[in-house]
C-alpha cells in the first residue's frame, strides 16, 4: 500500500499520538531524556498512543549497542510505547515513494554543489545558521551547464523548490513562529533520504499528531510544514521543549560530565531520583517531592511549561 495515499491513519490513531525519535549515534543526555519524558507526557496525559523510532539513516554515525542503551534508559524511568520499534534504515521504500512525488511534480532538481551542507542533510540540524540555507545555485542552471555537470560523474543531490516560502506555525510551547524555507536537500548524493524528509514521511505513516521535540530543532519546522503541504498532507501540531544546557549555556554534551542516566546511576543516583530532577525542573514538582509518572501526568498542563532552557548543574536537586 502506499504511504502517502493513506487517508486513515493508523488502526487507534489519535490526534495527540506522540513520538521520541532519538538517533542511536550516542548515548541519551539528560536533555534528550527530558525531552522523551515531557512528549511522553503530551502523548499519554491525552491518553494517546506513544511511539518510539529510531534516525538510523546516518550509517557512518550508528553506533552498536546505542539502540537497546537509548530503550533500556527509556524503560528505566518508566517510559512506555506502543508497538514495535520503528527504525528508518528499513523503510527506505516510503521515501523514495515521497521523492517520486515531488519529482512528478516538478518540485524538485539536482544540486551538483560540494557543500558540506549536502553532506550533513541525512542527520537533523540542531539549529540552523543563515550559512547553512542554500544560496540556489543549481537551480536554473542552463541544461547544458546541466549535461556538463553531469558529465563529471557525481551523482547529485535533491533540492525542493521552496520558492522562498514564507511558512508560520503555532508552536503549543513557544507561540507563533515563522520562517522562510530554503531550497532544502531532500535526498543526499549517496542517495540517502534527508532528515527533513524522513522525518515527515514518517509522523504521518505512524499518525504522529503532535511532534514534541527539543527546541534546537524549531528551525527545521517550517522546511517540514512545506513538504507536508507540497505533498499534500496535514501537518502535525508542534511543541518544542526548553532545552538543557550545560553550565557554559550550550547544548548538554559529554564534555559537560556526568550527563547520562548511565553516569548519573554510576555516581549513586537511582531512576526516580533522575525522574525528580527532571520533573522539579519543569515545574511538575515541588524540590523533596518524588512525584511518580502518574502523578505527573495528572498535573501535567502545558500552559505552566518554563519557556527558558534549565541549566544543568551536576548536583541533581532531589
Ligand atoms: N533524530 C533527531 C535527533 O536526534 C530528532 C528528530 C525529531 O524529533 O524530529 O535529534
Amino acid at each position: 500500500m502506499s504511504v502517502l495515499s493513506r487517508t486513515s491513519k493508523a488502526v487507534g490513531a489519535s490526534p495527540f499520538d506522540g513520538r521520541f525519535a532519538p538517533s542511536p549515534t550516542g548515548p541519551l543526555h539528560l536533555g534528550n531524556l527530558r525531552t522523551a519524558l515531557l512528549a511522553w507526557i503530551f502523548a499519554r496525559s491525552a491518553g494517546a498512543r506513544f511511539l518510539v523510532r529510531m534516525e538510523d539513516l546516518d550509517r557512518s554515525r550508528v553506533r552498536p549497542g546505542v539502540e537497546e542503551a537509548q530503550l533500556a534508559d527509556l524503560a528505566a524511568l518508566g517510559l512506555d510505547w506502543d508497538g514495535p520499534v520503528v527504525r528508518q534504515s528499513e523503510r527506505g521504500a516510503f521515501y523514495e515513494e515521497a521523492i517520486a512525488r515531488l519529482d512528478a511534480e516538478g518540485l524538485l532538481y539536482p544540486c551538483y554543489c560540494t557543500r558540506a551542507e549536502i553532506r550533513a542533510a541525512v542527520s537533523a540540524p540542531h539549529g540552523i545558521a543563515a550559512s547553512d540555507l542554500y544560496p540556489g545555485t543549481c537551480r536554473e542552471i542552463s541544461a547544458s551547464e546541466r549535461a556538463k555537470r553531469e558529465a563529471s560523474g557525481r551523482p547529485p543531490a535533491l533540492r525542493v523548490r521552496a520558492h522562498g516560502a514564507k511558512v508560520a506555525f503555532e508552536d503549543r510551547l513557544l507561540g507563533h513562529r515563522e520562517g522562510e524555507v530554503d531550497d532544502f536537500v531532500v535526498r543526499r548524493n549517496d542517495g540517502t533520504p534527508a532528515y527533513q524528509l524522513a522525518v515527515v514521511v514518517d509522523d504521518w505513516d505512524q499518525g504522529v499528531g503532535e511532534v514534541v521535540r527539543g527546541a534546537d530543532l524549531v528551525d527545521s519546522t517550517p522546511r517540514q510544514i512545506l513538504l507536508y503541504n507540497l505533498l499534500g498532507l496535514p501537518a502535525p501540531r508542534y511543541a518544542h521543549a526548553p532545552l538543557v544546557l550545560g553550565p557554559d549555556g550550550q547544548r548538554l554534551a559529554k564534555r559537560h560530565g556526568a550527563v547520562t542516566l548511565a553516569d548519573r546511576r554510576e555516581a549513586g543516583e537511582t531512576p526516580q531520583e533522575i525522574l525528580t530532577w527532571m520533573a522539579t525542573s519543569l515545574g511538575l514538582a515541588e524540590p523533596g517531592e518524588k512525584p511518580s509518572l502518574p502523578i505527573l501526568l495528572a498535573r501535567f498542563d502545558p500552559a505552566c511549561l518554563p519557556r527558558e532552557p534549565t541549566i544543568w548543574s551536576p548536583t541533581l536537586a532531589t
